[in-house]
């Protein structure tokens, strides 16, 4: 879906405003927007390396799910330190890393472009799959074959994971921060949007008519902005430093962009896990209550071209 011209300038309105509540990062991310129709230009970026870091390296938070409380900061640790060979998370951050690489190009691995229906669809796709494998380890259980059951399971884990970098993507590559920030008195004000429930779906279809928008990627396939849409480089909020990213929001305590984005990323996170735990109960069984989750881990580049 294309949006209307007027809803775009309001969502530019929105990105410039919210853009110059820190002087340090004052540059507006709506007023260095590179245009959508522009031919493409440069070079397409190396993809990332196919590595994962260790556990011990990025210490990721430690999320219970579907428990009642998270853990506190000294389990927290020893938890930690249990998953370290736990194959299952370890597929799980393989396939959260490996997106970037292997599907680097792709707007709907990463909510680039505007493709937010293709985006959606795919993480669908992704739940789908791991239903399959669900299904099929199932079975391998039944029949008393530890080791299918075991293969499934694993396969399952990196659907999953899959699905987890697009869910995250969407808080990195698009102006949902930017549109709800200003309104918000505390970070947690801020609603977490679910795009693997229908909910979240026709949500993210009203949002579009009220601005929602994400950064123009050249070397990413298809591009569904409108014209003039603002580039990934200067939108991206996949770390501290990025453009976007820095710029501190006033009213919630001059936190910042990026951390917002962290704050909902790892909320969805958890609830698309609790969803998939309560759905596939073996998922819970075999791994047990506790995973170790990076946030935010797409490196592929921000540069504009
Ligand atoms: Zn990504």
């Amino acid at each position: 879906m294309r949006l209307r011209p007027s809803a775009f300038l309001a969502a530019a309105a929105i990105l410039a405003s919210g853009a110059v509540h820190d002087s340090s990062a004052s540059a507006s991310a709506a007023t260095k927007a590179t245009p959508a129709s522009a031919p493409s230009s440069g070079v397409k970026p190396p993809p990332p390396p196919a590595e994962v870091p260790d556990l011990r390296e990025v210490k990721p938070p430690v999320l219970c799910v579907n428990c009642d409380q998270p853990f506190d900061t000294i389990t927290h640790k020893k938890v930690l330190e249990g998953l370290l060979n736990n194959p299952y998370i370890s597929e799980l951050r393989k396939a959260l890393y490996l997106q970037d690489t292997y599907h680097q190009f792709e707007s709907k691995a990463h909510f680039d472009n505007c493709d937010f229906d293709s985006a959606a669809a795919y993480i669908t796709e992704l739940l789908d799959e791991t239903a399959k494998h669900v299904d099929a380890a199932t079975k391998a259980k039944n029949g008393g074959d530890k080791t299918a059951m075991e293969a499934a399971i694993l396969k399952a884990f990196f659907s999953l994971g899959q699905a987890l970098h697009g869910t995250q993507d969407f808080y990195a590559h698009t102006n949902y921060v930017e549109l709800h920030a200003l309104k918000a008195k505390k970070v947690t004000d801020i609603p977490v949007l679910v795009p693997w429930r229908a909910e979240g779906r026709t949500r993210i279809k009203e949002l579009q008519q009220a601005g929602l928008i994400s950064g123009f990627v050249f070397w990413g396939a298809p591009q569904k902005c409108p014209s003039g849409t603002i580039s990934h480089g200067n939108l991206a909020k996949d770390t501290a430093t990025t453009k976007s990213g820095k710029v501190v929001v006033a009213n919630l305590q001059n936190t910042s962009q990026y951390k917002i984005a962290v704050y909902l990323a790892r909320e969805a996170s958890l609830q698309l896990l609790n969803d998939a735990f309560k759905q596939w109960p073996l998922l819970k069984e075999v791994n047990g209550e506790a995973v170790a989750l990076d946030v935010l881990v797409d490196r592929r580049g921000v540069d504009t071209p």
